[in-house]
C-alpha cells in the first residue's frame, strides 16, 4: 500500500485505524466531539490553514529542526549509523508544540476562545500554554495535586504563560483524575472552548489529527535524511508513550523498504505496575474514549503504571499503533530504566546533548540495534531535551561516571 492509501484509509470514517479507535464516549460530549471532528476534515484541506501553519512551525517553532548524524557514538556502538532526528531543538524543547500548534490554531478557525487540557507531568500543558499565549486564547490546564506538586517548574511555566492550572484532588489525583476533570470542564463549555489531548490518543479526531501535526517530523526526517546520504534509512525509531512523535515519525515511512521500531518503557521490570509497556503486555480495552490495547488489573481497569520517564507513563498507547502491531508493519520492543539512563550519559558525553529520559529509551534502543545490525543507518527520533530530568537523575543517579567505559 502507498503512503497516499495509508492516509486515505488509516482510519476509515468513524476514526478506526482496523478494530482499534472510535469514539467511546457519553451521549453529552459526542456533539462536542463530532464537531471537532467535522471542522478539522474541512480545514486540513483549505489551504490557508496548511499555509498558516506552515508559517508558524518555520518562523516560531525554528522548523525544520535538523537530522544530526552521531558519528561518536555509531563508533561506540560498532558499523551501524546513529542519526538523530533533533526535535529537542523545536520551540519548547520537544515535539509536543507539534500539535499544540495546529490544535490552537484549529480553535482559532473554530471561533473558540478557549483550550481546555489535562496534563500529567506538566509537559503537555506548557506546550499547550505556548500555543494559547500565541493565539491570544484562554488557557485551562487540569492537573492533579500529586503531580502539581512533583512538577512545580512546569506549574511556573504554564502560570507565567498565562494558563490557569486548575488542581484536581479526588481520587489518586494524577493523570487519570485530570483527564476526568478536563472532560467535565468540557461537556460544560464546549461551544467556547476546545478540548486538546496531549498525544494521538482520546476520542476520534485526536488520534488523526494528532497524527496529522505530527507528521511533520517523519517528513522532515525523511527528506533531510535522503539529501544527507542518497538513501532511506535501514531503520527508523521512536518511543512511544501515548504515541504522537512515534506516530509522526513513522508514518511517513509505512510504505518504504524500512524496519520501524517502537520503543516502549518497561520500567523496573515486567511485573504488573513496574512498566507501562502496553503493547508488549496489554490486551484489548476501552480507556479515555478510544477502543485500543490496554494494561488491565483482574478487574479489567487500567493497571497503574511505572516508567523513570513520566511522558512515557501511559496504561494505554495510541490505536493507530495497536493496528501497525497487529499488522506486524511496526515492531514494538521495550528497554528498562536503567537502559536509557545509560542511554541519557552516553548520549550527552559522547555528542554534547542531553535528551529527555523519554527520547532516551529511543536512543538504548538504537544503541543496541547499532551492535546487533553491524552495518546500515538507524533514524532516531529525539523527541526532546533533557533539562526538565536532570535534577531527578542527579539525585538518583550522579553525574554518571559509572556508565563510562
Ligand atoms: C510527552 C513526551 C513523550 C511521549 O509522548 P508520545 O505521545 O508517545 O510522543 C516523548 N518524549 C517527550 C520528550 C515527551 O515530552
Amino acid at each position: 500500500m502507498d503512503f497516499t492509501t495509508y492516509l486515505k484509509n488509516y482510519p476509515n470514517e468513524k476514526g478506526y485505524f482496523g478494530e482499534y479507535g472510535g469514539m467511546v464516549i457519553p451521549d453529552v460530549l459526542m456533539p462536542a466531539f463530532e464537531e471537532i471532528a467535522e471542522a478539522y476534515q474541512t480545514i486540513c484541506h483549505s489551504s490557508k490553514f496548511i499555509s498558516e501553519l506552515r508559517r508558524i512551525r518555520k518562523e516560531f517553532q525554528g522548523r525544520p529542526t535538523p537530522v544530526y548524524h552521531c558519528e561518536r557514538l555509531s563508533q561506540y556502538c560498532g558499523m551501524a549509523q546513529i542519526y538523530l532526528k533533533r526535535e529537542d531543538l523545536n520551540h519548547t524543547g520537544a515535539h509536543k508544540l507539534n500539535h499544540c500548534m495546529g490544535e490552537g490554531l484549529l480553535a482559532n478557525y473554530m471561533g473558540k476562545k478557549k483550550l481546555i487540557a489535562e496534563t500529567g507531568a506538566g509537559q503537555h500543558g506548557v506546550a499547550l500554554a505556548t500555543a494559547a499565549a500565541f493565539f491570544g486564547l484562554e488557557c485551562e490546564v487540569h492537573m492533579g495535586i500529586v503531580d502539581i506538586e512533583k512538577q512545580a517548574p512546569n506549574v511556573t511555566r504554564m502560570e507565567i504563560l498565562g494558563a490557569k492550572v486548575v488542581p484536581v484532588s479526588h481520587g489518586a489525583a494524577t493523570l487519570k483524575e485530570a483527564v476526568d476533570s478536563a472532560f467535565e470542564a468540557y461537556a460544560a463549555d464546549y461551544e467556547n472552548s476546545i478540548y486538546c489531548i496531549g498525544s494521538a490518543v482520546g476520542p476520534h479526531p485526536f488520534p488523526l489529527m494528532v497524527r496529522d501535526f505530527q507528521m511533520v517530523v517523519g517528513v522532515e526526517a525523511r527528506e533531510q535524511f535522503i539529501e544527507m546520504t542518497g538513501n532511506l534509512p535501514d531503520a527508523v525509531c521512536a518511543c512511544v508513550g501515548g504515541g504522537s512523535n512515534s506516530a509522526g515519525m513513522f508514518t511517513p515511512f509505512v510504505a518504504d523498504p524500512v524496519e520501524i521500531y517502537g520503543v516502549e518503557p518497561m520500567g523496573r521490570g515486567e511485573k504488573i505496575g513496574d512498566n507501562a509497556a502496553t503493547i508488549t503486555f496489554g490486551s484489548k480495552g476501552v480507556l479515555h474514549g478510544f477502543e485500543s490495547l490496554l494494561l488491565q488489573d483482574e478487574a479489567g481497569e487500567a493497571a497503574p503504571v511505572y516508567s523513570v520517564a513520566s511522558g512515557l507513563d501511559y496504561p494505554s498507547v495510541g490505536p493507530e499503533h495497536a493496528y501497525l502491531h497487529q499488522q506486524g508493519r511496526v515492531n514494538y520492543a521495550s528497554v528498562t530504566d536503567e537502559e536509557a539512563i545509560e542511554a541519557f550519559f552516553k548520549l550527552s558525553r559522547m555528542e554534547g546533548i542531553i535528551p529527555a529520559l523519554e527520547s532516551a529509551h529511543a536512543v538504548a534502543y538504537a544503541m543496541k540495534l547499532a551492535k546487533e545490525m553491524k552495518t546500515g543507518s538507524i533514524l532516531v527520533n529525539l523527541s526532546g531535551r533533557g533539562d526538565k530530568d536532570i535534577d531527578y537523575v542527579v539525585e538518583h543517579y550522579g553525574t554518571g561516571e559509572q556508565y563510562m567505559d
